[in-house]
C-alpha cells in the first residue's frame, strides 16, 4: 500500500514526508495505523549512521488495521504501543531478558525482515525499514506479535507512545537494574526523556535523595517538579563535589568524562548504570573500582519485557504516579524537523509526532 512516511535520504539531509510503498503483511505480522510516534535520540543517532534512504521511528502507537493468520492475542481495532522486537526463543529471551535477545540486531536494525526482504520501498528501490520492527515515522507500520503491546482504548496514545523505548529505558534502569531503596542517593545525569522517566520511577519506589544534573534550566525545573530533591547545573557547579557519595547513578549522556566522573563519585559498593548510546571509550580507575567494590554496567531498554513492563507503567500513570504527560510535547508529523531542532536544543524534552 502507498503510505506517507518521514524519509531520511542521507545522514545530513532533513527528514522529508514522501510517498512510499509498504509491503503486504505476512502471516506473522501486524499492520498498525500509526497515530503517534515518539522521537528518540536513537532515531537521530541511527540517522547519522545509515547512508541510504531510511524510515526510522521506534516509539509507535496506533490502532491495529489487520493481523496475519498466525498472530494470536491481537485483533483489528486494538489500541497498541510498539516496542523493540525479540525472538522469544534464545537463552536471553527465555531467561526473561528480551532486550538482550541474540537475534536483536537482525530483528531491530538490519533494515528489513529477518529473512532479508524489505518492508518498505519507493519506485522499486528498497528503503531501510523494519526499524525496531516498525519504522513508525509513517502513517502505517508493519510490526510483529512480539513487539506489539495491546493497551486499553482509554490510553492517550500521544502521551504513551514513548513507553515503547525512552520511558521504558529510564524507568526500567531504575526499577529493574539499579533497584534503589528509599534511603539511597541516586544521581541522574541528563534530564531528557530517559533521565526524567528514571526520576519518576525513583519517586515511585520512594527514593528521597534524587539528584539530577543537566545544563538546561527548564529541564532542571522539570526534574524538580517530577520529584528530584536537587538539580545541579554543571556549567556553574562543581558536579564531582556535589554528587559525591551517590549509592546509585544513571548516565544518559554518553559523555566519557561524565561516565568517568559518575563512577568516581559513587559510594563504596555503589552502582553506575549507563544507558546513553554513543560513548565508546572511557578511562576508569580500576583501583577505585576494586578497593570500593563499585559496579558499572550497561542496560538496554530497561532490561524490560515490554508486554509486562509497559502495562505496569501504564497502571502507575493511571494512579498519577508516573506523570509522563508532563514531559511530552506533540508535533504534527509534517513538523518533524522542528521537533528535531527543539529536541536538540533541549527546549522540548520528549517530542511526539502525530500522524
Ligand atoms: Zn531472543
Amino acid at each position: 500500500m502507498q503510505i506517507t512516511a518521514a524519509v531520511s535520504r542521507s545522514p545530513d539531509s532533513p527528514f522529508t514526508l514522501e510517498s512510499v510503498e509498504l509491503d503486504e503483511p505476512r502471516p506473522d505480522e501486524v499492520l498498525v495505523r500509526v497515530h503517534a510516534t515518539g522521537l528518540c535520540h536513537t532515531d537521530l543517532t541511527s540517522k547519522s549512521r545509515i547512508p541510504g534512504p531510511a524510515v526510522l521511528g521506534h516509539e509507535g502507537a496506533g490502532v491495529v488495521e489487520t493481523v496475519g493468520a498466525r498472530v494470536t492475542g491481537i485483533a483489528p481495532g486494538d489500541h497498541v504501543l510498539l516496542s523493540y522486537r525479540s525472538c522469544g526463543e534464545c537463552a536471553q529471551c527465555r531467561g526473561g531478558h528480551r532486550s538482550y535477545c541474540s537475534r536483536s540486531p537482525l530483528l531491530n536494525s538490519s533494515g528489513g525482515r529477518a529473512d532479508g526482504t524489505a518492508t518498505l520501498s519507493q519506485n522499486g528501490i528498497r528503503l531501510f525499514g523494519s526499524f525496531f520492527g516498525q519504522s513508525s515515522f509513517a502513517q502505517y507500520a508493519l510490526a510483529a506479535e512480539d513487539n506489539v503491546v495491546v493497551v486499553d482504548p482509554s490510553v492517550d496514545l500521544i502521551v504513551a507512545a514513548p513507553l515503547g523505548c525512552g520511558f521504558q529505558t529510564g524507568a526500567g534502569a531504575v526499577l529493574n537494574v539499579l533497584s534503589p531503596e528509599p534511603n539511597s542517593r541516586l544521581v541522574v545525569f541528563g534530564a531528557g526523556g530517559v533521565g526524567l522517566a528514571a526520576v519518576m520511577a525513583a519517586k515511585v519506589v520512594g527514593v528521597e535523595a534524587i539528584v539530577v544534573v543537566d545544563p538546561v534550566a527548564s529541564r532542571r525545573d522539570k526534574a524538580v517538579e517530577l520529584g528530584a530533591s536537587q538539580a545541579v547545573d554543571p556549567t556553574v557547579e562543581d558536579v564531582a563535589t556535589v554528587v559525591r557519595g551517590a549509592t546509585h547513578a544513571l548516565d544518559t549522556t554518553a559523555l566519557p568524562d561524565v561516565v568517568a566522573m559518575a563512577l568516581s563519585a559513587l559510594e563504596s559498593r555503589g552502582m553506575l548504570v549507563v544507558v546513553g548510546m554513543g560513548a565508546r571509550h572511557v578511562t576508569i580507575d580500576v583501583t577505585d573500582l576494586l578497593l570500593n567494590g563499585k559496579m558499572i554496567r550497561g542496560c538496554i531498554e530497561g532490561d524490560a519485557n515490554p508486554s509486562e513492563f509497559i502495562p505496569e507503567l501504564l497502571a502507575l500513570h493511571a494512579q498519577g504516579r508516573f506523570p509522563m504527560e508532563a514531559i511530552v510535547r506533540r508535533y504534527d508529523a509534517g513538523d518533524i524537523e522542528t521537533a528535531v531542532a527543539d529536541s536538540r536544543s533541549g527546549e522540548t524534552i520528549k517530542p511526539v509526532l502525530v500522524w
